[in-house]
């Protein structure tokens, strides 16, 4: 986008052309690194509130997690350390849908929990306390009752139902949000990996990327799942392991419901296409690196709580890890642009599981074949909570990551806070809840190298 721009003549001196004959800013008030919908809604909210704010991603707009996921916008079944920024992130939704101009594919069609028996049922029913606290719509749904949303859904002992709950399409919603952005005054700038930071006296002074250096004094880390490679490289410790998710799509297939549902062995969500969207419910795997190992003891509690759906896999990725460099010359390509997409096979076996599923619980669009598969690599935090997050030792410097598994929903209303944080508007309980500093006795900074 931005290389098509023409520059106004009385800004030429904001600009530098670069050796690529691309053309990036030379200083901006905000550089963000990445362009998932975490980065780009920060994107958005900066540029429409007159802050020079420029993006920079390594490959494409959402071309890792945010282009990749489910496409579930769920409040149901969320911590309540997140549900209040997710309730407010189904509004912005619903502002973006309405302002952006384009379909992002948003609809409110309903989030569902199925349960195959009533022991689920009955665990399930566990949340609704968190629901009502919150005001939400949220209910329990017997078998017959489920019919009115769910066809067929008697085949299930009941589900937990959220009417509120929303579906977007992942490949249209975050680039629509770019383009929003951009329209805004954001640049936003693809193929173009950042380096490194430049800081001095404990603060950031600019961002070096592949097409040259720009002056910023804030810079925002929304990298997904290279954060933990990124801020090493800095000292900044950020307790960050991936898992693999693999997922497909149907062709269209007959409507069963208007939005989106889940049980243990299978979670589909309908499409604009008429297709669904199509899951294992609880099976990702984790391949060991050296960073499994030096976090063990912070994940320990969330590996517990997976490890019936978590499966471990030593191989080639663990070599590769132990070959990662800890630092590298910002004046040469660095480990973005050897790996522009992170972009995994998704698992056959899985595939196979989910088609045996669809068969048992969802025969109507069983028969629908698997025109795409995709593998997704989620990247999550010790207590699977976002990290919001200023770094003490490093001013300007703010890390988004942490997602885990549910970013996409709560992406909108992580970027309104990233936004409000960089001009110094946030409520200090709500930045508070997402700090990364609450995985260490002190700061994440520590002399010596970072892990
Ligand atoms: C299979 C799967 C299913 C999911 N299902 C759901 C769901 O249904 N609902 C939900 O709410 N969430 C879901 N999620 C989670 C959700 O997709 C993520 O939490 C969310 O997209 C994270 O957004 P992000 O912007 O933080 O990261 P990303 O989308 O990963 O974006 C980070 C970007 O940073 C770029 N980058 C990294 N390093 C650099 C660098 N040095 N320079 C420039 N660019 C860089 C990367 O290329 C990448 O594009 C799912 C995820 C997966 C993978």
């Amino acid at each position: 986008m931005t290389g098509e721009q023409q520059i106004p003549e009385t800004l030429a001196d904001e600009w530098a052309w670069n050796a690529a004959g691309r053309l990036i800013p030379r200083s901006v008030d905000v550089a963000i690194i990445g362009g998932g919908i975490v980065g780009c809604s920060a994107a958005y909210f900066l540029a429409r509130q007159g802050v020079a704010v420029a993006l920079f991603e390594k490959g494409r707009i959402a071309g890792e997690q945010s282009g990749r996921n489910w496409g579930w916008v769920r409040q149901q079944g969320r911590s309540p350390i997140e549900l209040s920024l997710m309730i407010e992130s189904l509004g912005l939704w619903q502002e973006l849908q309405r302002n952006l101009g384009e379909d992002t594919g948003f609809r409110q069609g309903g989030s569902l929990y199925l349960a195959e028996d009533t022991v689920q049922l009955a665990e399930l029913a566990e949340w609704l306390e968190v629901a009502r606290a919150h005001g939400l719509d949220t209910r329990m749904l017997s078998g017959s009752e489920l019919d009115g949303v769910l066809r067929s859904g008697g085949r299930w002992a009941g589900a937990m139902y959220t009417a509120s709950d929303a579906r977007a399409e992942p490949g249209r919603a975050t680039p629509a949000i770019a383009r929003g952005a951009a329209r805004a005054g954001a640049q936003i700038v693809s193929q173009c990996a950042v380096r490194g930071i430049e800081r001095a006296a404990g603060r950031v002074q600019s961002v070096v990327t592949e097409q040259g250096v720009v002056r910023a004094p804030v810079v925002v880390c929304a990298a997904g799942a290279w954060t933990r490679m990124l801020c090493r490289s800095l000292g900044i410790t950020v307790p960050q392991l991936t898992v693999l998710g693999t997922v497909a799509r149907t062709a269209p297939a007959t409507q069963l419901l208007e939005g989106e549902a889940w049980s243990p062995r299978i979670a589909i969500r309908r499409r604009i296409d008429g297709g669904y969207t199509v899951a294992h419910g609880s099976s990702s795997v984790h391949s060991l690196t050296p960073a499994t190992f030096r976090f063990a003891a912070k994940f320990l509690p969330a590996l517990r709580q997976g490890h019936k759906s978590l499966r471990l896999r030593f191989g080639r990725e663990f070599f590769e890890a132990m070959a990662e460099p800890a630092r590298w010359p910002l004046d040469a390509p660095s480990p973005f642009e050897r790996r522009r997409i992170l972009d995994p096979a998704p698992e056959a076996g899985v595939l196979a599981e989910m088609r045996e599923a669809l068969r048992q619980w969802f025969p109507e669009i069983a028969g629908a074949p698997f025109v795409e598969s995709w593998g997704g690599m989620i990247e999550t935090s010790p207590d699977v909570l976002p990290i919001i997050s200023d770094v003490e030792g490093l001013e300007g410097f703010v890390v988004a990551t942490g997602f885990s598994g549910h970013g996409f929903g709560i992406g909108p209303g992580a970027g309104r806070l990233i936004a409000d944080m960089v001009r110094g508007r946030a409520d200090p309980d709500e930045v508070s809840a997402f700090r990364l500093d609450r995985f260490f006795d002190g700061s994440p900074i520590r002399p010596g190298p970072a892990l």
